[in-house]
């Protein structure tokens, strides 16, 4: 079978110098916030161009802590993207807030800017878009709006890592960004882990605070907190992974171009755009088809993995019942939740693999209409 994602080989490749890193963990006896995260904050916050890095215990607390920081809670609402992974919503819901569901564009799946204006209230306090699949959200529109308005833009930038857009990296463009370095994520690790990027100091700082217990001095408290840290061991794998990151994001790159040159007739296919101005880093290289049953069926009986992407929007989730979002609310969202699907990608597709796939699409999905 020709995996989804190819995890195994991927941490194979690095399997050496993650073992040397964990047995300096082991060795140095300090297992949590220790050296590692605070180089790996250091690094990324470099790499990024953001000044603060903050390391947390995965994506969705990022999320949280994030919304935290800025005071969003009990009646204020957040405007989002419907066609996401659930946690976007739900770390609105943590903090009392109510999340606003806005319809996407059709061929980036990211909110569409268009629609934002609209759904904004007097309880507005932020947007959240989200860089799906790993191409950047439209920032420049989504910025003014948030300008105009005075409301606080918070980047969920989960599946996309070394994305850009306009020469600047997603993590660097809204007021503060979120990682999650989930081991299926383009940067992953060994198990969960996350970070905020932001160039707001206090923001960083409450951050910091809130990830121990509301706490900078031991045992001394000056807010309600959690406990949200990332593992020195994880820290360690992440810091052997970031040194492979671009070659990666690369190999995906290309992937992805060979996979659009060889699919772009199919009729009943449409492929992933990549907007003028943006890297798209493919976490997933996501095809919408008139067929999608009947494709998946086709690449399983071909030894082929494929997966939906989301099959349910969330404005449609029974938990959000209460919001009052009907079928037919969010059209564009509810049509790529029917018509969405994932191709194998991964830094470890061989080119063979690849070849392969491509020649059963081609060949069975060509005469369907
Ligand atoms: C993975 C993901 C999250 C949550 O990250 P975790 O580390 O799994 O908590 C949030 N938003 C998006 C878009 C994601 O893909």
């Amino acid at each position: 079978m020709i995996p989804l994602i190819n995890l195994k080989q991927q941490f194979a490749s690095i399997k050496l110098d993650i073992l040397k890193e964990i047995e300096e963990v082991i060795e140095s006896g300090n297992y949590i916030l220790g050296p590692k995260v605070k180089l790996l904050e250091e690094t990324i916050a470099s790499k990024l161009h953001t000044k603060h890095a903050v390391a947390v215990a995965n994506g969705t607390d990022a999320l949280v802590l994030t919304l935290d920081a800025y005071g969003i809670g009990t009646g204020d609402e957040v405007i989002t993207t419907p066609f996401t992974f659930f946690a976007t919503a739900e770390a609105i819901s943590r903090v009392n807030a109510v999340p606003v569901f806005v319809d996407v564009e059709e061929d980036t799946c990211n909110i569409d800017p268009t629609k934002i204006e609209q759904a904004i209230t007097p309880k507005t306090k932020a947007i959240l878009p989200v860089h799906l699949f790993g191409h950047p959200a439209n920032m420049d529109d989504i910025l003014s709006i948030a300008k105009r308005h005075n409301l606080i833009v918070i980047e969920d930038a989960c599946q996309a890592f070394g994305a850009k857009y306009h020469d600047k990296y997603a993590g660097n463009l809204g007021d503060a960004a979120c990682f999650s370095f989930f081991p299926t994520k383009n940067l992953g690790t060994l198990g969960d882990g996350g970070i905020v990027t932001t160039n707001d100091d206090a923001i960083a700082e409450k951050i910091r605070k809130l990830r121990t217990h509301g706490s900078d001095k031991k045992y001394y408290h000056s807010m309600i907190g959690y406990n949200s840290r990332l593992d020195e061991i994880h820290a360690a794998i992440l810091l052997v992974a970031l040194k492979k990151i671009d070659e990666w994001n690369n190999k995906r790159i290309s992937l992805a171009s060979n996979y659009t040159e060889a699919l772009r007739d199919i009729p009943s296919l449409s492929l992933p755009a990549c907007k003028e101005g943006t890297v798209h880093i493919y976490h997933l290289y996501c095809v919408s088809s008139t067929n999608r049953d009947n494709d998946m069926k086709k690449l399983k009986d071909s030894h082929i993995s494929s997966a939906v992407y989301y099959p349910k929007c969330l404005h449609l989730q029974e938990v959000y019942k209460h919001l009052g979002y009907k079928k037919g609310s969010l059209p564009v969202a509810e049509f790529l939740a029917s018509s969405m699907f994932a191709l194998p990608m991964s830094p470890f597709l061989t080119d063979e693999e690849q070849r392969a796939v491509i020649s059963v699409i081609s060949q069975l999905m060509g005469d369907d209409v």
